[in-house]
Order: structure tokens, then C-alpha cells, then sequence
């Protein structure tokens, strides 16, 4: 029924026979910003239930109904959170990949708390240190990640980044992995249509596939 769906399914399975990697150890992200209800019911058929979207408001807009029917939907926001959307992003999403600075944990940690919400929270790394993107500077992530757990008691289980497009995505996918394993956090939020195999073996514990799934976005 999906093409992309099985394709990206199948080239999973064969990048971690090749890595050496059990399936069980990367989880695929049905990336549907931008794609409306008719585009993701199909993927639900097909089985999948793991989805990111990058805004707070059109998730809301689209995912409740969803959740009516299909109650084991998990949503994770993969975009940049403002600090005034943190009760919804809190209310709305399972897990979030994009706490990159004090103001947005502090934020997040009030939120999970008067909630008492279970919210999976992930560190957005600019691996790039491109001065427009989104994420906390390599250099800081150590100190950031003992705020987050040992101020705030905040519990996070990993990082993300979205490399550079002119550069070559590995060397950010093993720079993230160096630092996820030094901090001894167990997950890694990388890899997406383009680059999802070399991500898988360089050892994501996440993908985040939207275009190869769903088609090109308008
Ligand atoms: C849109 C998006 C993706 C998916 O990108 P594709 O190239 O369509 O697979 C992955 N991660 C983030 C953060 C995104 O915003």
C-alpha cells in the first residue's frame, strides 16, 4: 500500500544486517509534518505508529483524531519549542528531541511536572556550529546535560542533530555518538531520507524519515 513506507522498512533491515545491529535497536520516525490525515492513515494501516512532526500547532491540529482511533500512536516532536508552547508540546508529545538551552528545560521540567506527563527528552547538538541553526554547541553539551539532570532532575536519554547540508553527514552521525557515549546516554536521534543507512551504522537509535515515506512535501 506504501511504497516508501516498505522500502525504507526494507533498506533498515538490510543496513543493520550489514552493521551487525539488531532491528530491535533502531526505531523509525514516520516523519508527516506537512502531510495531512488522508497521507498518514495509510502508514497506520501499514502498521507503523511512531511519528515526528516539527510544529507544536500543526500536530495538535492533526493528531488527536488520530489517537481516537488509534490509541498506541507515539508522537515525537523533532522541531524547535518555544517556551510558551512547552505545556502543549508536554501535553501533546511523547518524547521531545529539541531541548537545547536553560530556558526551554526549566520550562519543560515545570510542565512535566504539574502534568505528570512521562515525556522521553532528547538534547538537540548544532554539530555543525552553524550560527543559524537550532541546538546546543558541542563544546557545552557536557555541561548541559549535568544542568538538565542534576539541577533541574530533568531526565534525558540522548541526543540529536541534524547536520550541515553541504557536509558530509557521517562525521556529524560519529561526533554524536562520541558525545552520547561519553555522557553515557543511550540514544541518538540522527539520520533522515538521505543519509538514514549511514545513521543506522554509525549507530542511531533513532531515524527521522519523512520524504522517502511520504513523498516529496510541498
Ligand atoms: C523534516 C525533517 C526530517 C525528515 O526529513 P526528510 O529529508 O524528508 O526525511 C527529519 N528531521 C527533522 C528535524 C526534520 O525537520
Amino acid at each position: 500500500m506504501s511504497h516508501g513506507l516498505e522500502n525504507v522498512r526494507e533498506q533498515m533491515r538490510q543496513t543493520c544486517k550489514e552493521a551487525g545491529r539488531s532491528e530491535r535497536d533502531v526505531e523509525l520516525i514516520a516523519v508527516s509534518k506537512r502531510f495531512d490525515r488522508d497521507a498518514i492513515l495509510p502508514m497506520l494501516e501499514a502498521g507503523q505508529r511512531l511519528f515526528g512532526e516539527n510544529r507544536v500547532q500543526e500536530a495538535q491540529g492533526k493528531w488527536p483524531s488520530l489517537r481516537a482511533q488509534y490509541s498506541d500512536i507515539e508522537l515525537h516532536l523533532i522541531g524547535p519549542l518555544q517556551s510558551n508552547k512547552a505545556a502543549d508540546a508536554v501535553a501533546l508529545f511523547d518524547a521531545i528531541h529539541t531541548v537545547d538551552r536553560e530556558k526551554i528545560a526549566r520550562a519543560l521540567k515545570k510542565e512535566i511536572d504539574k502534568q505528570g506527563r512521562q515525556v522521553e527528552l532528547l538534547i538537540q547538538v548544532n554539530t555543525g556550529q552553524e550560527a543559524q541553526k537550532a541546538g546546543i554547541d558541542p563544546l557545552e553539551t557536557k555541561d548541559f546535560a549535568h544542568f538538565c539532570r542534576d539541577e533541574l532532575g530533568l531526565g534525558v536519554t540522548g541526543l540529536m542533530c541534524i547536520p550541515p547540508v553541504d557536509e558530509e553527514a557521517a562525521l556529524h552521525f560519529a561526533l554524536l555518538k562520541k558525545i552520547a557515549d561519553e555522557l553515557g546516554l543511550a540514544k541518538t536521534s540522527m539520520g533522515m531520507s538521505a543519509d538514514f543507512d549511514t545513521a543506522i551504522a554509525l549507530g542511531a537509535s533513532y531515524i527521522r524519515v519523512g520524504s522517502a515515506i511520504f513523498g516529496a512535501r510541498t
